[in-house]
């Protein structure tokens, strides 16, 4: 199941008291999923869903709250994998004496044209405002896996009510952006810690501590990836520098031999040979008495320094012949 459906699952199963609260999450819900048709000439209105708990839920509300009956339509589509969809109709609320619940959430029903429209809503306590951001989530809002990313939208049809929610949104300290896609206002959070308040604003606590929990891993798992690919990098430079220190020795072995070196450099320099991994911390522990890193380092870059100067010698003679 994805994230979003667990989401919406625990949204809607959600045990909400007042009645303020259920009226504002049912205005959330159809204000962002409410559409309208016209079909054969006949002007049609639907609120669809592939997430069969939240057709149950905004069924039963509607029942509750305003004693419509939306009648229910359950539709197998065949697109990309077989699914169901889940259609509630609400075209009889069009005839005037049962349209108290288009007004009561401020839905106007444009004379023309398959539009709604939308009155402001101004709601003032804390609590509908919470309720009415979970009913557009509800209704038409995604949120990514967050194994994967992390990534929260909400898809509103007017700039009104993309304005509206991004307003009280920002009553809870939430910074969204949006842009306009295909006609369509997508109001969106990345940021996984706002994600995290956005859940917690809607009542969504179990998903919130879910993504808290991979949030957490996926942290610990950067951090351990940050040391590992350091201490790669370090790892890499000590072979390199052994590398090259091991090819000198052995050209210095074979072109004059380790005796020819001071005494000093003869003791570290058959040590490197011995020893091609190991740091030079290490290296300078071998000796006795022992040297610091730094003064094994220096010996080092004599060798080197000598098997080049060597190399640059011969390389000489041998274009003088
Ligand atoms: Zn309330």
């Amino acid at each position: 199941m994805s994230f979003s459906l667990e989401v919406k699952g625990e949204l809607s199963r959600l045990e909400e008291l007042d009645t303020c609260c259920k009226k504002h999450e049912l205005a959330g819900l159809l204000r962002a999923g409410l559409s309208v048709r016209t079909q054969l000439g006949n002007r049609r209105i639907f609120f669809v869903t592939e997430n069969a708990p939240l057709s149950r839920h905004v069924f039963s509300r509607v029942k509750e709250l305003y004693h419509n009956i939306p009648e229910v339509m359950m539709l197998k589509t065949h697109r990309f994998r077989t699914h169901t969809i889940y259609r509630l109709e609400f075209t009889p609320l069009l005839s005037g004496e049962n349209s108290e619940l288009l007004k009561k959430t401020g839905i106007i029903v444009s004379a023309e044209g398959d539009k709604l429209d939308y009155e402001p809503l101004a709601i003032r306590s804390r609590c509908c405002k919470r309720a009415y951001l979970r009913g557009g989530f509800l209704a038409t809002g995604s949120i990514s896996d967050p194994d994967r990313s992390y990534h929260l939208e909400i898809s509103l049809p007017t700039k009104l009510l993309a304005d509206e929610y991004i307003r009280y949104l920002r009553d809870f300290g939430l910074e969204p952006r949006y842009i306009l896609r295909k006609g369509h206002y997508l109001v969106y959070l990345k940021e996984g810690q706002e994600i995290v308040d956005f859940l917690n604003v809607i009542g969504a606590h179990n998903a919130l501590m879910q993504l808290e929990n991979i949030r957490i891993v996926k942290d610990m798992r950067n951090q351990v990836n940050r040391i590992v690919n350091c201490e790669t990098a370090n790892l890499e430079k000590t072979i390199n520098a052994s590398y090259r220190q091991v090819e000198n020795i052995r050209y210095i072995k074979e072109h004059m031999g380790l005796e020819s070196l001071p005494k000093g450099l003869y003791e570290i320099a058959r040590l490197r040979l011995e020893n091609p991994d190991v740091s030079l911390l290490e290296l300078g522990k071998m000796l006795s008495p022992p040297l610091s890193k730094s003064g094994v380092n220096h010996r080092l870059r004599k060798i080197d320094k000598i098997a080049e100067d060597t190399m640059k010698d011969v390389t000489h003679e041998e274009s003088q012949h």
